[in-house]
Protein backbone atom coordinates (compact mmCIF):
# COMPACT_ATOMS: atom_id res chain seq x y z
CA UNK A 1 0.00 0.00 0.00
CA UNK A 2 1.42 3.73 -1.00
CA UNK A 3 1.40 6.18 1.51
CA UNK A 4 -1.57 8.76 -0.20
CA UNK A 5 -2.02 12.86 0.15
CA UNK A 6 -4.47 13.21 2.14
CA UNK A 7 -6.97 15.78 1.49
CA UNK A 8 -6.93 19.30 3.57
CA UNK A 9 -9.36 19.52 6.13
CA UNK A 10 -10.64 22.79 4.83
CA UNK A 11 -11.84 24.50 1.52
CA UNK A 12 -8.66 25.87 -0.58
CA UNK A 13 -9.69 29.54 0.46
CA UNK A 14 -10.85 28.78 4.05
CA UNK A 15 -7.81 30.55 5.34
CA UNK A 16 -8.05 33.61 3.41
CA UNK A 17 -7.02 36.72 3.00
CA UNK A 18 -4.35 35.54 5.36
CA UNK A 19 -3.23 32.21 3.07
CA UNK A 20 -4.58 32.75 0.11
CA UNK A 21 -6.07 29.92 -1.90
CA UNK A 22 -3.83 29.75 -4.68
CA UNK A 23 -0.65 29.07 -2.03
CA UNK A 24 -2.34 26.13 -0.65
CA UNK A 25 -3.26 24.88 -4.38
CA UNK A 26 0.65 24.79 -5.51
CA UNK A 27 1.61 24.25 -1.32
CA UNK A 28 -0.86 21.55 -1.33
CA UNK A 29 -1.53 20.46 -4.58
CA UNK A 30 2.33 20.50 -5.78
CA UNK A 31 4.87 20.61 -2.91
CA UNK A 32 3.18 18.41 -0.19
CA UNK A 33 1.75 15.91 -3.33
CA UNK A 34 5.54 16.37 -4.38
CA UNK A 35 6.91 14.67 -1.44
CA UNK A 36 4.16 11.72 -1.74
CA UNK A 37 5.10 10.65 -5.46
CA UNK A 38 8.70 10.67 -4.23
CA UNK A 39 8.22 8.86 -1.18
CA UNK A 40 6.36 6.12 -2.88
CA UNK A 41 9.05 5.60 -5.71
CA UNK A 42 11.70 5.81 -2.71
CA UNK A 43 10.43 3.12 -1.18
CA UNK A 44 8.87 0.71 -3.68
CA UNK A 45 10.23 -2.43 -3.79
CA UNK A 46 12.02 -2.26 -0.49
CA UNK A 47 11.51 -2.96 3.74
CA UNK A 48 9.82 0.05 3.85
CA UNK A 49 6.79 -0.41 1.85
CA UNK A 50 3.74 -1.06 3.12
CA UNK A 51 4.91 0.70 6.60
CA UNK A 52 3.20 3.45 8.19
CA UNK A 53 4.34 7.09 7.82
CA UNK A 54 5.23 6.95 11.29
CA UNK A 55 7.38 3.51 10.83
CA UNK A 56 9.29 5.17 7.55
CA UNK A 57 10.34 8.16 9.61
CA UNK A 58 11.54 6.68 12.52
CA UNK A 59 13.79 3.49 10.82
CA UNK A 60 15.33 6.61 7.98
CA UNK A 61 15.99 9.17 10.71
CA UNK A 62 19.26 7.49 11.93
CA UNK A 63 20.29 5.74 8.81
CA UNK A 64 22.97 7.91 6.47
CA UNK A 65 21.99 5.86 3.28
CA UNK A 66 18.08 7.01 4.13
CA UNK A 67 18.33 11.01 4.19
CA UNK A 68 15.92 10.75 0.66
CA UNK A 69 13.21 9.00 2.52
CA UNK A 70 13.89 10.66 6.25
CA UNK A 71 13.44 13.99 4.33
CA UNK A 72 10.51 13.06 2.17
CA UNK A 73 8.63 11.29 4.71
CA UNK A 74 9.12 13.73 7.56
CA UNK A 75 7.85 16.74 4.63
CA UNK A 76 5.16 14.48 4.09
CA UNK A 77 4.18 14.09 7.74
CA UNK A 78 5.12 17.72 8.35
CA UNK A 79 2.57 19.25 5.83
CA UNK A 80 -0.25 16.82 7.35
CA UNK A 81 0.25 17.69 10.29
CA UNK A 82 0.74 21.66 9.62
CA UNK A 83 -2.54 22.01 7.45
CA UNK A 84 -4.59 20.55 10.93
CA UNK A 85 -3.03 23.18 12.83
CA UNK A 86 -4.72 25.63 10.89
CA UNK A 87 -8.53 26.61 10.78
CA UNK A 88 -10.99 29.44 9.53
CA UNK A 89 -11.21 31.88 12.59
CA UNK A 90 -8.23 30.47 14.41
CA UNK A 91 -5.36 31.91 16.65
CA UNK A 92 -5.47 34.08 19.89
CA UNK A 93 -4.83 32.97 22.69
CA UNK A 94 -5.86 29.54 23.88
CA UNK A 95 -7.95 27.64 25.48
CA UNK A 96 -8.46 24.33 27.05
CA UNK A 97 -5.33 22.41 28.59
CA UNK A 98 -2.99 24.08 26.24
CA UNK A 99 -3.40 27.47 28.11
CA UNK A 100 -2.91 26.31 31.50
CA UNK A 101 0.59 24.74 29.87
CA UNK A 102 1.73 27.75 28.02
CA UNK A 103 1.19 30.27 30.98
CA UNK A 104 2.93 28.06 33.53
CA UNK A 105 6.06 27.84 30.85
CA UNK A 106 6.35 31.04 28.94
CA UNK A 107 4.64 33.44 31.83
CA UNK A 108 2.03 34.33 29.51
CA UNK A 109 0.74 34.70 26.01
CA UNK A 110 2.38 36.91 24.91
CA UNK A 111 5.65 35.84 25.82
CA UNK A 112 5.19 32.72 23.90
CA UNK A 113 3.97 34.52 20.97
CA UNK A 114 7.25 36.13 20.99
CA UNK A 115 9.57 33.02 21.32
CA UNK A 116 7.39 30.69 18.34
CA UNK A 117 7.59 34.26 16.28
CA UNK A 118 11.30 34.67 16.57
CA UNK A 119 11.91 30.50 16.57
CA UNK A 120 10.62 30.81 12.95
CA UNK A 121 11.93 34.00 12.11
CA UNK A 122 15.36 32.66 13.37
CA UNK A 123 15.58 29.39 11.15
CA UNK A 124 17.88 29.82 8.46
CA UNK A 125 16.80 29.04 5.04
CA UNK A 126 13.70 26.55 4.74
CA UNK A 127 12.49 24.78 8.34
CA UNK A 128 9.77 24.42 10.50
CA UNK A 129 8.80 26.36 14.15
CA UNK A 130 7.38 23.52 17.00
CA UNK A 131 5.78 23.88 19.88
CA UNK A 132 6.95 20.15 21.36
CA UNK A 133 5.89 18.01 24.56
CA UNK A 134 9.20 16.67 25.68
CA UNK A 135 8.54 14.42 28.76
CA UNK A 136 6.43 16.69 31.42
CA UNK A 137 7.73 19.68 29.33
CA UNK A 138 6.12 22.13 26.67
CA UNK A 139 8.58 24.19 24.57
CA UNK A 140 9.51 25.91 21.35
CA UNK A 141 11.80 24.89 18.66
CA UNK A 142 12.69 25.36 14.97
CA UNK A 143 14.16 22.21 12.77
CA UNK A 144 15.99 23.11 9.32
CA UNK A 145 14.38 21.45 5.94
CA UNK A 146 12.47 18.51 7.08
CA UNK A 147 14.00 17.96 10.65
CA UNK A 148 10.99 16.71 12.57
CA UNK A 149 10.09 16.09 16.34
CA UNK A 150 9.55 12.39 16.64
CA UNK A 151 13.26 12.17 15.29
CA UNK A 152 14.29 13.68 18.50
CA UNK A 153 11.98 11.71 20.86
CA UNK A 154 9.42 15.17 21.43
CA UNK A 155 5.94 15.10 20.65
CA UNK A 156 5.08 18.01 17.99
CA UNK A 157 1.59 19.77 19.38
CA UNK A 158 1.74 22.40 16.91
CA UNK A 159 3.91 23.61 13.92
CA UNK A 160 4.41 26.65 11.38
CA UNK A 161 6.14 25.62 8.29
CA UNK A 162 8.68 28.74 7.72
CA UNK A 163 9.68 27.41 3.66
CA UNK A 164 9.52 30.53 1.28
CA UNK A 165 6.84 28.07 -0.53
CA UNK A 166 4.70 28.29 2.78
CA UNK A 167 4.41 32.14 2.08
CA UNK A 168 6.00 33.37 -0.88
CA UNK A 169 3.37 34.13 -2.86
CA UNK A 170 1.19 36.05 -0.14
CA UNK A 171 4.09 38.03 1.77
CA UNK A 172 6.92 37.47 -1.21
CA UNK A 173 9.87 38.17 1.57
CA UNK A 174 8.05 39.16 4.67
CA UNK A 175 8.40 35.98 6.94
CA UNK A 176 7.49 37.83 10.28
CA UNK A 177 3.68 39.19 8.55
CA UNK A 178 3.07 35.49 8.03
CA UNK A 179 3.88 34.13 11.49
CA UNK A 180 1.88 36.91 13.11
CA UNK A 181 -1.20 36.16 10.72
CA UNK A 182 -0.70 32.28 11.46
CA UNK A 183 -0.51 33.07 15.27
CA UNK A 184 -2.92 35.46 15.65
CA UNK A 185 -5.99 34.81 13.07
CA UNK A 186 -5.35 31.17 11.79
CA UNK A 187 -3.97 28.09 14.78
CA UNK A 188 -6.40 25.80 15.61
CA UNK A 189 -6.19 25.48 19.11
CA UNK A 190 -8.80 22.35 19.37
CA UNK A 191 -6.06 20.17 17.51
CA UNK A 192 -2.70 21.95 19.67
CA UNK A 193 -5.34 20.61 22.87
CA UNK A 194 -6.22 16.69 21.25
CA UNK A 195 -1.63 16.19 20.67
CA UNK A 196 -1.12 17.38 24.15
CA UNK A 197 -1.63 13.81 25.78
MN1 LIG B 1 5.75 23.43 3.01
Amino acid sequence: MSIILPDLPYAKDALEPYISANTLAFHHGKHHNAYVDNLNKLIAGTGLEGKSLEEIIQAAANDPGKTGVFNNAAQVWNHTFYWNCLKKEGGGPPTGAIADKINATFGSYDKFVEELKNAGMTQFGSGWAWLVQDGNDVKITKTPNADTPMAHGQKALLTIDVWEHAYYLDYQNRRPDYLTAVISKLINWDFVNANLA
